[in-house]
């Protein structure tokens, strides 16, 4: 995959480490991952700074010369962020589809003893009881920008506070939007 340059920062990267941001006919930032939307694109970090960057210089207006949009520096946050929860939404039913992800405290905690390859995951909102449990027998978990609710519906299945995926692959795509969403995410 060719490098795409973050136009803040000027840093280089492949598509997975830039989002991409399109103008759509109404004149508003459409942000995407990878590249699909047409058109004349600019890509940026995720990173608050660059954009941050973005909205007080002009340098969206010169990478999309010739096209007129309204940019507002929380709009455009929160677009990004919404896009890196429904990309990892996407990953974890993946990862069902897949028959690799395993569901509920007891099962979890064996696979985590037994699997080399695999991680836990947990909600934001695991309750201190199955944390401390599951910190005993793992040093590492990664903790999910989803509370218990919302992984239950993405599985149609009752409240999930705690996951295991056993796909090194999967692990480490879904690992990387973590640290993506942590980036531009507030505390
Ligand atoms: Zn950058």
């Amino acid at each position: 995959m060719p490098d795409r340059t973050c136009i803040a920062c000027r840093n280089k990267g492949n598509a997975n480490i830039l989002f991409r941001m399109v103008i759509s006919p109404v004149g508003s930032i459409v942000c995407e991952l990878g590249r699909k939307l047409p058109g004349r694109g600019a890509h940026c970090c995720f990173d608050m700074n660059c954009i941050s960057k973005l909205v007080s210089s002009n340098r969206l207006e010169i990478a999309l010369k010739g096209r007129h949009f309204k940019i507002d520096s929380d709009e455009l946050l929160q677009n990004v962020r919404i896009l890196l929860r429904r990309n990892l939404e996407g990953m974890l039913i993946a990862s069902k589809r897949k028959g690799v992800l395993t569901f509920g405290k007891e099962a979890v905690f064996k696979k985590v003893k037994l699997s080399k390859v695999g991680k836990p995951f947990v909600s934001k909102d695991i309750s201190p009881n199955n944390l401390m449990n599951l910190k005993r027998i793992s040093e590492e978990f990664y903790v999910l920008p989803f509370v218990m609710n919302e992984l239950g519906e993405f599985f149609d299945r009752r409240p999930t506070g705690v996951l295991f995926i056993n796909d090194a692959l999967l692990v480490n795509s879904i690992c990387l939007r973590l640290i993506q969403e942590r980036a531009i995410s507030n505390g």
